[in-house]
């Protein structure tokens, strides 16, 4: 097994088989690219100007002193394919040139503690899917009961919304409870004020690499050449305002006040030895979702929640990625088919990740059964939704033999809600 002169543990989400891309700071110096190797952040742009990757595609571009990957992203998969061999190479144990180079080491490894990440790219736009049969079975039986908790549709469509990009946020970036309208069961009227049912919804995202021109779709069988890596998502999500807006055109506020990533973007290469099948499509999909190949990955998924006042983290949730009906190429083929262009940066995301088992479901919603089966915490509690001070933490790896390649973790952690009369300006406008 390849090993690395950066030594990792077992259970080390970077060893050398991973390689991700990331976007670091170090206090007083401008924000580069990185890569993650153990517990060490390599500097890219400087293995990059000193002629390291000379002859991968990159050189003369000064693509890793950008503070963002999208220059990266843009250049397309025999480029990445490149630069992450070259990497391989220069971080072998076999290799010299960085091992035994002292000085240099001292300039290009962080220790990851000393340093801050940031988000990834510059992302234009995000659309979010709906693409787990057991999250889409549970909430419409949840909202429309159980003979009509499937549309008609969503076996012939991956169903998606364009999100907000604006709100993406990286790992670590406080989330504050929004404001909005609800309405009460047993009342005729909205009431305003801070969301009640605060929401997680455990998803894998994915980074769009070279995109389409406008009117061009870009077929199935291609798709995944447009993808540059993968990130753990976390679309937080205001239930007792999406259940009053989201008639007729979905959702909009419920979603659009965080979104948070985990900082480092697998590239797609580093997960190939665990593509597998997804769940057999049942009908058939229309000839231009037919992927032809494994199209699914098996990546291990857990959520975590620890409420500040006991400090105490529980395991909510333990899933797979691979329970996910629509493929990634899939949902890139139906996003493209009406020539809608997508771009270098664009992030989009599978939806919430459930399985069939109750410890498996991928949001609150369906792990308190909206509220009727509260969860029990370690350390004394329960929760239906999420209270405010609560982290909520999502962590990711696929399994090798003798290694993991992880995404690390996405965490945020939930402020209170901004006084009303301190939003509107205006204290009879709360009495709505
Ligand atoms: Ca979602």
């Amino acid at each position: 097994m390849k090993k690395s002169f950066i030594e990792t543990k077992p259970e080390s989400h970077f060893p050398i088989q991973n390689l991700p891309y990331g976007i670091f700071k170090v206090t007083g110096q401008r924000p580069r690219v990185g890569t993650a190797i153990g517990d060490y952040v390599l500097d890219l742009s400087l293995i990059e100007q000193a002629g390291l990757l000379d002859g991968t595609g990159v050189e003369g571009k000064n693509i890793f002193s950008s503070p963002s990957l999208n220059p990266f992203m843009a250049l397309g998969r025999s480029v990445w394919s490149s630069v992450r061999s070259k990497l391989q190479y220069l971080l072998d144990e076999n290799t010299s040139i960085l091992r035994d180079d002292n000085n240099f080491r001292v300039q290009a490894f962080h220790r990851m503690e000393d340093v801050t990440m940031l988000l990834p790219a510059e992302i234009g736009d995000y659309t979010d899917f709906y693409a787990s049969k057991e999250h889409a079975t549970n909430v419409g039986t949840m909202f429309r009961g159980k003979d009509n908790a499937l549309m008609p549709n969503w076996t012939h469509l991956p169903i998606g919304y364009h999100g907000r990009a604006s709100s993406i946020v990286p790992s670590g970036t406080p989330v504050r409870r929004p404001l909005g309208q609800r309405k009460p069961k047993d009342s005729d009227y909205p009431v305003f004020g801070p969301c009640t049912q605060l929401d997680f919804e455990l998803e894998i995202g994915w980074f769009i690499g070279p995109g389409n021109n406008l009117g061009e779709p870009i077929p199935v069988q291609q798709a995944e050449d447009h993808v540059f890596g993968l990130v753990l998502v976390n679309d937080w999500s205001a239930r007792d305002i999406q259940a009053w807006e989201y008639q007729p055109l979905g959702p909009f506020l419920a979603k659009n006040f965080a979104t948070s990533i985990s900082p480092w973007v697998l590239p797609l290469e580093a997960l190939e030895p665990f593509r597998t099948a997804g769940p057999k499509q049942e009908p058939e999909p229309l000839p231009y979702l037919q992927q032809g190949k494994n199209g699914s990955f098996t990546i291990n998924l857990e959520v975590y929640l620890t409420p500040e006042n006991t400090g105490k983290e529980t395991r909510i949730t333990k899933t797979n990625f691979n329970y996910m009906y629509w493929s990634i190429a899939q949902q890139v083929a139906h996003h493209t088919i009406t020539g809608c262009n997508i771009r270098p940066g664009d992030m989009q995301a599978s939806g919430t990740i459930s399985g069939p088992h109750r410890e498996e479901r991928g949001s609150m919603l369906e792990l308190s059964w909206r509220g009727t089966q509260p969860v029990q915490l370690n350390g004394g509690g329960e929760r239906s939704w999420i209270e405010d001070g609560d982290t909520l933490t999502i962590s990711g790896w696929c399994q090798g033999d003798g290694y993991r390649i992880g995404f690390g973790e996405v965490s945020g952690q939930i402020l209170p809600a901004h006084s009303e009369t301190n939003v509107t300006g205006n204290e009879a406008a709360v009495k709505i």
